[in-house]
This record gives C-alpha cells, sequence and structure tokens, in this order.
C-alpha cells in the first residue's frame, strides 16, 4: 500500500515526535467519520469528542499532511475576503453573525494549546504591511472595520512606528493586530490530533476515502476498509481531488511557496523583525514572514493557479525575500517547499450539508489557519442541531469558475495578473 511521507519541510524536519498510526483494515462503525486530517478535521473532531461524539479520522497520507502543516503560520483574523464584502452579498442579518465570528478562530487555537498543553511556539502579534498609501487607506477602513465587530486590539502604525517592529524599507505604514500571531503550524496539528485520540478519537493515516456511498447510513470506502457513520464530514480541502464532484466544481486548489533560511543568529534575527510578529503585506499576491523559533526566516509568497508544482521554488521566492531584506544576500536557504490552497471564485469558504448527512467545509482561499478551527466547532454545532451559524456559512452563495474545469486556471492567472499589476502601479 501506498505510504505517503511529509514533503521536505523545515515543519516535517522539525516536527514532535508522534506514536505510527496504522492504516484503516476492515470494517469500523462511529458516529462521524472525518475525511481528512488537516486543522478542519481535527478541529471537528475535538469539538465533536468533547461533546461526546464517537469520531474515526481517514488521512490519505499523515495528521498535517495537506496546508496545515506547509502553511506560514500566521494566525490572521477575519476571511479571506473581509466582512464588508460579506455585508454587500448577503446583506447585513448574516453578515452580523459572520462578522462577530470573524475573530473566533484565533481564540480557539489559542484555547486549544493551553487546554491540550501543546508544543508550537505560539507567539502574539501580526503585521499587515501596507506598500502604497492606498493600502494604508483600506487599512485605516479595515481597522474601523473590526473595531465595528468587537475586535479591539489594533493599532495603527505610521512609516516610522513600522519600522520599530520590521527592519523594511519599503513599507508606508502597516496595521499591528495582537490577536494576530504566529504557530509552528504542523506541530499545531499534531498536538491536535494527540488531543483527539486523548479522547478516544481515531486517526487512520495513509487512509485515502475512495468513495462515499450516500443514504441514510453512509459509508467511506478505503483501499482496505470501510467506515459505517452517522455522519461524514468531508475535510480534504485542496487535496480532495474528485471525492465529491459538486464540491470541485465550484473550486480550485492553487499552489503556493515557501522557503526557510539557515539559522540567522539572534543578533541579525533580532534586527529583521524585533518584536518577533509575523507580517504580510497587503498586495493582492501577496508576500508573508515571521521567524522561527530557532531564528530562521520563512518567507511565502506566490500563487500557482492549478497547483503544479513548481521545478525551482528557491529562484521564485528568494528574490521577493531579497527584496524586502536585502542584508539577508548571503544566507543560505535549507528548505523549500509548495502546498495547496482551496480558492473559491468569492474568495469566502464553501460550507453546507450534502442529503442529511454529509457536512463540508473548504475553500478558506488562502486565509484558513483561524477559519479552519471555526469551521470545526460550527461543524459540530450543526451535528448537535444548533445550525444557526453553520447556516450563515451555508448561505454564502458560491460560483463555478468562468471557463469551467478546462479555462479555469489561465482565466484566474489573467484576473490576478490585472490585480497584482494594480498593486505594483499603485491604483
Ligand atoms: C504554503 C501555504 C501557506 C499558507 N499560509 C497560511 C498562513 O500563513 N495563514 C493562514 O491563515 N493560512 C495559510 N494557508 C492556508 C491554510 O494553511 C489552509 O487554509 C488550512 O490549513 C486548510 O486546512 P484544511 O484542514 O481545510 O486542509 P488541509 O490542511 O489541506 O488538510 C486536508 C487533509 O485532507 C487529506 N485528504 C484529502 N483527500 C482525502 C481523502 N480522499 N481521503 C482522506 N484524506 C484526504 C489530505 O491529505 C490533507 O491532510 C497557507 C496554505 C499554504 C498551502
Amino acid at each position: 500500500m501506498a505510504n505517503t511521507p511529509y514533503p521536505q519541510s523545515y515543519y516535517a524536519a522539525s516536527a514532535n515526535p508522534v506514536p505510527p498510526r496504522p492504516a484503516l483494515q476492515g470494517e469500523v462503525e462511529t458516529d462521524v467519520c472525518i475525511i481528512g486530517a488537516g486543522y478542519t478535521g481535527l478541529s471537528s473532531a475535538l469539538f465533536l469528542l468533547e461533546n461526546g461524539f464517537k469520531v474515526s479520522i481517514v488521512e490519505a497520507a499523515k495528521v498535517g499532511f495537506g496546508a496545515s502543516g506547509r502553511n506560514g503560520g500566521q494566525i490572521v483574523n477575519s476571511y479571506s475576503r473581509d466582512i464588508d464584502v460579506i455585508e454587500r452579498t448577503v446583506g447585513p442579518k448574516q453578515a452580523q453573525l459572520l462578522g462577530h465570528m470573524a475573530f473566533e478562530g484565533g481564540r480557539i487555537i489559542r484555547e486549544r494549546v493551553a487546554k491540550y498543553n501543546i508544543q508550537c511556539d505560539l507567539k502574539d502579534g501580526g503585521v499587515f504591511a501596507a506598500l502604497t498609501s492606498k493600502q494604508m487607506g483600506h487599512l485605516e477602513s479595515q481597522k474601523r472595520l473590526w473595531e465595528r465587530f468587537g475586535h479591539n486590539q489594533l493599532e495603527l502604525m505610521d512609516q516610522k512606528r513600522i519600522r520599530e517592529v520590521v527592519a523594511c524599507d519599503s513599507y508606508v505604514g502597516g496595521m499591528l493586530d495582537m490577536s494576530g500571531g504566529h504557530i509552528h503550524p504542523l506541530n499545531l496539528a499534531l498536538g491536535e490530533a494527540a488531543a483527539v485520540e486523548s479522547l478516544g478519537g481515531i486517526i487512520y493515516e495513509q487512509t485515502p476515502a475512495v468513495r462515499i456511498e450516500r443514504g441514510a447510513n453512509p459509508v467511506v470506502h478505503t483501499p482496505q476498509g470501510k467506515v459505517r457513520a452517522k455522519f461524514i464530514i468531508v475535510a480534504g480541502n485542496a487535496y480532495l481531488g474528485n471525492l465529491v464532484p459538486e464540491l470541485a466544481a465550484k473550486s480550485m486548489p492553487c499552489g503556493t511557496q515557501v522557503i526557510t533560511t539557515e539559522p540567522l543568529g539572534e543578533e541579525l534575527a533580532r534586527t529583521l523583525l524585533p518584536q518577533d510578529y509575523c507580517v504580510e503585506d497587503c498586495n493582492y499576491l501577496l508576500d508573508y514572514y515571521r521567524l522561527t523559533s530557532d531564528k530562521r526566516l520563512i518567507f511565502g509568497g506566490g500563487v500557482v493557479y492549478g497547483a503544479r508544482d513548481p521545478a525551482n521554488i528557491e529562484a521564485i521566492i528568494r528574490p521577493k525575500m531579497l527584496k524586502a531584506f536585502p542584508q539577508l544576500k548571503n544566507v543560505k536557504i535549507d528548505y523549500a517547499w509548495t502546498g495547496n490552497f482551496l480558492l473559491t471564485l468569492s474568495r469566502l469558504p464553501q460550507v453546507g450539508r450534502i442529503g442529511d448527512n454529509i457536512y463540508y467545509s473548504q475553500g478558506c482561499s488562502g486565509h484558513g489557519v483561524t477559519y479552519t478551527h471555526l469551521a470545526g466547532k460550527v461543524l459540530a454545532e450543526a451535528l448537535r442541531g444548533q445550525a444557526e451559524r453553520f447556516d450563515a456559512f451555508a448561505g454564502l452563495p458560491h460560483y463555478p469558475f468562468p471557463g469551467g474545469q478546462m479555462l479555469r486556471v489561465p482565466f484566474s492567472a489573467i484576473g490576478a495578473w490585472y490585480y497584482s499589476l494594480r498593486d505594483r502601479l499603485g491604483f
């Protein structure tokens, strides 16, 4: 049987020890079968187990194999499109509910880390960096918007102030969110998996769901077994393929790449990011970076529509890093990897139910560390019969990409090229 390892990343190289998790052999029965052990699946499992459900997770590769174990590690609040866009799309009532949930994911992560003693290098503080005065104006209105929804750990920074927290001369200002921050993403996933198992949940690794038998008593089929369940949660996100065809039509896997330097040493690291905050810029195709606990710089950026793996990641990302920090020109890159996130046309999450008992959440379009933790809670509430918050997400409209499965990649790339040109020209 296939044994899919983690990609060679800094995270895999610095992962906390894990127990063996055998593949499913034979038939098992449970209350909820979750497909995928990323944050969506693990967060759902934890909330369900805490509420007395029996849970089994089938994971095609390993816990955190997907985006959850490869991402930039940035705890970013709200959604990939902000609450004002949601207000315009679905109206004030639904936007109220979604707006108040926009800051919950970060709190859930912190609660999980504290409750289950998860060792994942959690640090507070995230910076949104503006490259133009237009972007700064956007941050000013974002602060007003977020404060309207009760979020007030925000500080606007002028050019002088941002230079105190990021040694990059490109920024005209920014916004500091002290409820943002960063984590070692794979170790967060591994800690959550251990918490799932401590509550009696079972995780089968190297166990892809190959078919879902729908109906009153759904069954998840795997290469050497099956799981009979009352409910199924589909949490495979960008790695799901065509297992649920109606979901694949309205979303598109995209790749994004990350590099990690050699350890920089305390002194150099402190000159780059003196407060150890993480940073993302405000461009449409954004750059994001932060320090690790052993003082490397992790730098990510760029998008490959359609999720083909680029041949030379360092050649793509290193110039972006050197543009922000020319002082790193002699620094070696120790790791470079790619990972897939799932884009929707609206860039809002795709949430819903198929029939009576198959639930899904996916497609948070690049900003998913906080949202996926919230999603687990909202899905668990729905399975317990409290669907108001689930319905608010499920009511978000979703559309197929222009060009269909054949042409969605070039069409989206043209769209992104247009927006990044606007960023470069500053309008
Ligand atoms: C390189 C990169 C950087 C990012 N940086 C950030 C960031 O800094 N901040 C932020 O907020 N967001 C970031 N994101 C997005 C964020 O990581 C994701 O939104 C989030 O992790 C998605 O979690 P998930 O559980 O839904 O999916 P995933 O973590 O992708 O998990 C899905 C899991 O399902 C499994 N699976 C799929 N199909 C099957 C099947 N048929 N049977 C069994 N298992 C299956 C996969 O193997 C995988 O383990 C980044 C994404 C990438 C790729």
